[in-house]
């Protein structure tokens, strides 16, 4: 059982106990975890964990109380070993396009954001963090500038999906009619860094008996990891998204640099093995749209051959900017053009509206800019402070 201390100032040096979280872990971390803690027999371990797994992936409960069919010594020793809680939500915005965003804490320095947007995919997609921070360096994105902190764990990539089911009212899971219907790891970091976790995360969000958003319905993206493709396929089953930008290697270098490891040729390979991967099972490509760098007409045609083939569809990302960044998002009329290109060739091309941008929710500005924010604010209050001294 883990220790924190409370070390803010004031308060005397007391040691919390932290009690072990359910609520991320896998139906076979579970059952251990029940036995460890010698609150169930091991022969009743599996079926306990079953109980349990209802209660806290279908219906939501943060409260072991809350699970009436558990017997009431029971559910006391289970709310002496463990806790349901969910993480601190340091921010939550809402934008008047009716996208959220909600920064989450789970530990200290550990900050993650989610952003739930809505009229995505069947209803509405999350946009999930993998990490905090990013080990690579993708010229145009904001996350790419700052250093990774650290890999999510699964329960903290699960968390998020809770976060996001409490505050839109989406307990018990809905069969129909949901929300929250999809699910894209494209908030910070790169995902198949963090395979193991990622996994595990998707093992617990697709499980029909919880929160049962299908392997369909989730979207893996990519900068590009060939080697952890197939595993990603084998594994999760989940649907690919790949972040190319770019047709030529001699750009892609600069604008995604792990493109000198993994070249355009190598990628494109991997990605014809995906498993898989048929028409029914598309292959999204995405593509930010950066003025007079990869947005002209031969280089859209250049898209067309290189896709052939493939069952695939390109979503076309207007560039996001973010203070000092070096690149402009193409004219409205450019990616227009780009687009009917690719339409021409056989490419169902989506020009991505840019949302939440008000609440600083859009692809590729997150968490530093809120971090900015408040950073300023907190400067802000000082100053007041000070003025009112
Ligand atoms: N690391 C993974 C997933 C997170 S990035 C990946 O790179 O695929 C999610 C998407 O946001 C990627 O397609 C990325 O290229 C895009 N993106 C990053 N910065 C952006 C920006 N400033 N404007 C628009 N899209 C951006
Ligand atoms: Fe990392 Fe993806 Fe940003 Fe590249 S685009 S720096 S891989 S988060």
């Amino acid at each position: 059982m883990g220790v924190t201390l409370d070390l803010s100032r004031g308060a005397t040096a007391t040691a919390t106990p932290v009690k072990p979280n359910l609520c991320g872990l896998t139906r076979a971390e579970l059952a251990q975890a029940l036995v460890e803690a010698e609150v169930v027999r091991p022969e009743k371990a599996k079926m306990r964990a079953s109980q349990l797994w209802r209660w806290i992936h279908h219906y939501g409960v943060t409260d072991f109380a809350a699970m009436t069919d558990v017997a009431k010594e029971m559910r006391a020793s289970l709310d002496d070993a463990f806790s349901l809680a969910r993480p601190e939500i340091v921010e939550r915005q809402v934008s008047r396009d009716g996208t959220r965003k909600w920064l989450i804490r789970t530990a200290p320095g550990i900050e993650i954001e989610t952003v739930y947007i809505p009229d995505v995919g069947r209803s509405g997609a999350l946009c999930v963090s993998s990490q905090v921070g990013c080990t690579l360096n993708c010229t145009f994105c904001h996350t790419g500038t700052q250093a990774l902190v650290r890999n999510l764990t699964a329960a903290e990539i699960v968390a998020q999906v809770q976060v996001a089911r409490d505050d839109l009212g989406e307990w018990p899971s809905p069969k129909e009619d949901r929300r929250l219907s999809n699910i894209v790891f494209m908030g910070m970091g790169e995902p198949l860094y963090n395979l193991d976790n990622v996994a595990a995360a998707v093992d617990i969000i697709a499980d029909g008996e919880g929160i049962a958003i299908s392997r369909r319905r989730i979207t893996v993206s990519t900068s590009g990891v060939v080697p952890e493709l197939q595993p990603l396929g084998e594994r999760c089953q989940t649907m690919l998204a790949i972040s190319l930008h770019a047709t030529n290697d001699a750009l892609r270098d600069k604008l995604v640099p792990l493109n000198k490891k993994y070249p355009i040729a190598e990628l494109m390979a991997g990605i014809r093995a995906y498993p898989g991967l048929a028409n029914t099972k598309r292959v999204t490509f995405e593509y930010v749209m950066l003025k007079g760098v990869n947005d002209s007409p031969a280089e859209a045609k250049a898209l067309v051959q290189l896709l052939k083939g493939l069952p695939a569809k390109i979503n076309l990302i207007p560039f996001n900017p973010w203070p000092g960044s070096p690149y402009e998002c193409s004219d409205w009329k450019t990616i227009e053009a780009f687009a009917a290109i690719l339409n021409r060739g056989g490419y169902a091309s989506p020009i991505r509206t840019p949302r939440g941008r008000d609440i600083l929710a859009a692809c590729g500005q997150l968490k530093s800019e809120s971090e900015k924010l408040r950073a300023s604010a907190r400067r802000k209050a000082a100053q007041a402070q000070r003025e009112a001294d």
